[in-house]
């Protein structure tokens, strides 16, 4: 992302992308615009961010070693992630889940596109077959993958209010299509951002795999209008970590890395 684009910030190109599609502003880039717009407001709008604990219900996610559940430990770490994230009341937090409940994966990303978030963390903790690795990892959604899901998801919900509002159902296929590839192409640039935030972060705090950065399919990515992550907070498969990752102090520390990336990102964006 150029500097230029992160001082733009999400909402002035979702804003002119949509004044195009309302017809009510020339197909000219005009960089300056949004960020005369953004500095004058005293008092920035609380973004909102979704935190997504992973799994629940009937699905316990991972087991670890020594039979630690992931759904309880992604669901233990969200929530201080949230306290944290509110009491700098820049902040409203929307957890897809409060408690012990099954989502289907689709069904967080609605929660998620329902709420109008801002930014969408998904939180998870691995198990892998080397119980000798341990550390945190995240995923971003891969360019690849999201072309054919970004295009379903718009087939399903009808194309209609998919962007900011902009009701696509009311373009050609060719229009809305472009206006749909613009929108991803700005929520993915954003969500690398996001994942760069959280690798610099957690790895202040926690140990962190060799390639702690990634992308991959996952269906609660793949909204195509909110910048996305998944964080792995550990491997539960590593006897140590799954001690560590038990233990609140040691989620508190989780929880704190994710509020400074979700500062940082927003503060880059120059939105918040
Ligand atoms: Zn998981």
């Amino acid at each position: 992302m150029s500097t230029e684009q992160g001082r733009i910030g999400r909402r002035g190109v979702l804003s002119w992308i949509g004044r195009i599609a309302a017809g009510s502003a020339v197909a000219v880039w005009q960089p300056g615009i949004f960020a005369r717009a953004a500095t004058a407001k005293s008092q920035p709008p609380q973004r909102i961010v979704v935190l997504d604990p992973g799994h629940g219900g009937l699905d316990p996610g991972a087991i670890g070693i020594t039979g630690s559940y992931e759904k309880d430990i992604t669901l233990s770490t969200a929530e201080l992630a949230a306290t944290l994230l509110e009491s700098t009341r820049r902040y409203k937090v929307v957890l897809t889940r409060r408690d012990d409940e099954f989502i289907a994966l689709e069904d967080r990303v609605a929660r998620a596109r329902a709420a109008r978030g801002d930014l969408f963390l998904s939180m998870h903790a691995d198990a892998i077959p080397d119980s000798g690795v341990r550390g945190a990892s995240v995923f971003t959604l891969s360019e690849h993958a999201s072309d054919a899901e970004a295009a379903a998801l718009a087939q399903r919900e009808n194309r209609a209010d998919l962007i900011a509002g902009i009701d696509l159902s009311r373009h050609t296929p060719e229009v809305s299509s472009i206006l749909l590839d613009l929108a991803r192409r700005q929520t993915n640039n954003q969500s690398i951002v996001l994942a760069r935030k959280l690798v610099t972060e957690l790895g202040r705090d926690v140990r962190l795999l060799n390639n702690s950065h990634r992308s991959a399919g996952f269906v609660v990515l793949k909204a195509p209008d909110i910048p996305s992550a998944l964080v792995e907070l550990g491997c539960l498969s590593n006897k140590d970590e799954e001690k560590q990752l038990r233990i609140a102090t040691y989620q508190k520390k989780l929880a704190g890395s994710i509020l400074r990336s979700v500062n940082d990102y927003f503060d880059q964006l120059g939105a918040a």
